[in-house]
């Protein structure tokens, strides 16, 4: 559905993407992960044509980038793109005349969005009596008004509550559901790990690591991670060199990564003679993999 080939995009002499490599495949959620400033919202403005770059091919559902892409793409910016004193169908009504709907197609598409997200009920408010997440939902819907063959999100549901972020994840996975393909970018790693069939990670404007989570998981050298509390970590960490198990700090936290799961009273064995407070196991999760592949690219 869309095939990136390395894109560079400089800003001044700084290459803010190099190389960068992506294919979404038709039906998928692709999560795009990384941290501020990696370039993520680089990539999106590009695919959308409000960006130059420099080098690279961007294609989507088989067509090179052109003006008719903006009617395969909805995007939904990461600051809502609404008029706030405007009721929800008022919006979807402006932006649905802008790809050329009008009359009963425009009526039906209203309709069809709103109650995709689950907004039907207040169709006739206006936007700013609305709570964050509502917004977040009526933003999702005015980009899927031209029924769109790629939705991109962009952090779909950074600055909601809980609560609201649920609601969103809810809506992603029925528009899935639907077979809708879905590019998201998002820094959260639950809602990567909640969400995507693939993750890309990308750190400086390149994608380090890619691939379901099953797959990213095989880039930490471990089945199972003991995070281990001690006021002799050094101790602890020599004793666990000597079993082959490596450690590293995750916020501050002492971890061993274990090559096998072990039984909690042969852990408690290794570490004979070493004040522990708490052992506690931990599944090898996107964080741990985020980290061990960020931490090892400059
Ligand atoms: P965030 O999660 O904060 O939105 P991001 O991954 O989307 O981050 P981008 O906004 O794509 O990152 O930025 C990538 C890099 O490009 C950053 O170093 C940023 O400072 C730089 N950058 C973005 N826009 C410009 C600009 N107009 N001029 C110069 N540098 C820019």
């Amino acid at each position: 559905m869309l095939q990136i080939k390395n894109l560079t995009k400089f800003y001044g002499k700084r290459a803010v993407l190099q190389d960068l490599n992506l294919n979404i495949k038709q039906g998928e959620i692709y999560g795009l992960l990384g941290a501020n400033g990696a370039g993520k919202t680089t990539t999106i403005n590009i695919i959308c044509g409000l960006l130059n770059y420099d080098d690279g091919q961007v294609n989507i559902n088989g067509e090179n980038l052109s003006a008719r892409s903006k009617y395969l793409l909805g995007v939904a910016p990461q600051e809502n793109l609404l008029y706030p004193s405007l009721s929800c169908a008022e919006n979807l009504s402006f932006f649905g005349k802008i790809y050329g709907l009008k009359g009963t197609k425009l009526k039906s598409a209203i309709n069809r969005c709103l109650q995709g997200v689950n907004l039907l009920d207040r169709k006739d408010n206006a936007v700013d009596t609305l709570s964050g997440g509502m917004q977040r939902r009526v933003n999702i819907a005015v980009a899927l008004i031209h029924n769109p063959k790629l939705l991109i999100l962009d952090e779909p549901t950074t600055g909601l509550d809980i609560e609201a972020r649920y609601e969103i994840w809810q809506l992603i996975t029925s528009l899935k559901e639907e077979g809708m393909t879905i590019l998201l970018t998002t820094h959260l790693l639950d809602e990567a790990q909640k969400l995507c069939d693939r993750i890309g990670i990308i750190k400086n404007g390149e994608i380090i690591a890619e691939g379901t989570l099953e797959e990213l998981r095989k880039k930490v050298p471990a089945q199972e991670i003991i995070i281990i509390k001690t006021d002799e970590e050094e101790k602890a960490i020599l004793k666990a060199q000597e079993k082959g198990f490596q450690h590293r700090y995750y916020g501050g936290d002492l971890a061993f990564l274990l090559p096998e799961t072990l039984p909690l009273e042969e852990l408690i064995k290794y570490f004979d003679h070493i004040n522990l407070t708490s052992i506690t196991r931990q599944p090898v999760n996107l964080d741990h993999i985020y980290l061990e592949v960020t931490q090892n690219v400059e």
